[in-house]
């Protein structure tokens, strides 16, 4: 099966699945535990976070590991509800992922402001200002990249105007970090990203935020900012991941195959749409507009020919209604149920991304094949 459903998560890498097989085997032991062997695993754990706050340019102390991007996202939400003044607002994206949004809600309720975008999805960074200077404002939260079509938001821009503006910016970088380099987001005050998106493990994530945050009360760990016993053998891993995904160098090849495939995809599927195609966007991504045919027949067809693709967001599976995403980009609801999703990785092939090419000409021809002979039947 060509795998080609990145965006929900990734095949765990090997350096990540060797140091987390070393870690289960030789470092088990409490870090917070009294003896020199479990001393032992508090420098290793210490040390891994020096590590990872490197690749994320951010200061060691400013780092709690978490269960992932969900809660990552949470915990930041949750802070500042308890931290702000009970009239200050927080501005969205309206493409954000449901962890930012229903946080934001959760916490904000009517003291959320969705700052206005493009077709593309882009927001609006001019807009940011003047909703600065006109409202208090607890915190801007912006994506690095969306999940769900791979367009990338103007987060630098954003943090520099919220900087200047003394106001804390939160950036999921959950689909950037491991694809694009990560060490740039030193301007951004609260960041959260999981592992799985890159090669690390499944309930394994990351929150940069202010040193005095906490968010799990209950024990010292990580600096007193999310208590319970540390996950050493899954933060080493993803570590490792990291690392890895972060010398990555072939992504220009990558993304020269990735735009092959959509202008094969051009001449095979008349009609097709690239959502996105002419903003920035995610070297893995493509999020296409089908001319006809639901989605799920889509990825149900490129299954039994070998290709695992998606209709779209994880996260929104079972989820009554169209994507929030696709409906700010000005899809109606008919529409969103076209959209097939393919997301390669730092492992996908030229070969296999031409090979998806192939496979959606397949699967097209086969779906008109069985549309025209049950037109015929009901006939
Ligand atoms: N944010 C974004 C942009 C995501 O793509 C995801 C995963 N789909 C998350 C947050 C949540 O990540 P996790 O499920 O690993 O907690």
């Amino acid at each position: 099966m060509a795998y080609f459903d990145n965006n929900a998560t990734t095949l765990p890498c090997e350096v990540a699945v060797a140091a987390h097989s070393e870690a289960l085997s030789e470092d088990w032991r409490n870090p917070s535990g009294p003896s020199t062997v479990a001393a032992r695993v508090r420098v290793k754990l210490d040390l891994v976070r020096e590590k990872l706050a490197a690749c994320l340019g951010a200061h060691p102390d400013s780092i709690s590991f978490t269960s992932g991007a969900t809660e990552s996202n949470n915990a930041a939400f949750h802070h500042l509800a308890f931290t702000c003044s009970s009239q200050a607002r927080v501005l969205l994206s309206p493409v954000e992922h449901p962890s930012v949004r229903e946080a934001a809600s959760r916490y904000f309720s009517e003291r959320v402001s969705v700052l206005p975008a493009d077709k593309s999805g882009v927001v609006d960074a001019s807009a940011i200002s003047s909703a600065l200077e006109a409202n208090e404002v607890a915190l801007v939260s912006v994506m690095a990249a969306n999940n769900e079509t791979g367009v990338i938001q103007p987060w630098e821009k954003i943090a520099g105007i919220c900087k200047a503006h003394g106001i804390p910016f939160h950036c999921d970088a959950t689909q950037w970090v491991g694809k694009l380099p990560s060490s740039k987001f030193d301007a951004c005050d609260y960041l959260s990203a999981s592992a799985h998106k890159f090669g690390g493990l499944k309930g394994v994530g990351v929150l940069k935020s202010p040193a005095e945050f906490s968010f799990v009360v209950g024990g010292e760990q990580e600096g007193g900012r999310r208590a319970g016993t540390e996950n050493y053998p899954g933060v080493v891993a993803m570590l490792a991941a990291l690392e890895e995904a972060d010398s990555f160098v072939e992504r220009v090849t990558l993304e020269k195959a990735r735009n092959e495939f959509e202008e094969s995809l051009r001449g095979f599927v008349p009609g097709v749409k690239v959502l996105g195609e002419s903003v920035s966007r995610l070297w893995n991504v493509s999020a296409l507009l089908m001319p006809a045919f639901d989605n799920l027949r889509w990825v149900g067809k490129l299954e039994k020919i070998g290709h695992e693709v998606s209709t779209g967001s994880a996260c929104a599976t079972g989820k009554d209604g169209p994507s929030h995403v696709l409906g700010a980009m000005g899809l109606s609801p008919e529409q969103a149920r076209r959209v097939v999703r393919v997301s390669g990785s730092r492992e996908t092939t030229p070969a296999e991304w031409s090979g998806l090419a192939d496979a959606f000409r397949l699967a097209y021809t086969e779906l008109q094949a069985v549309s025209s002979s049950s037109e015929v039947v009901s006939i």
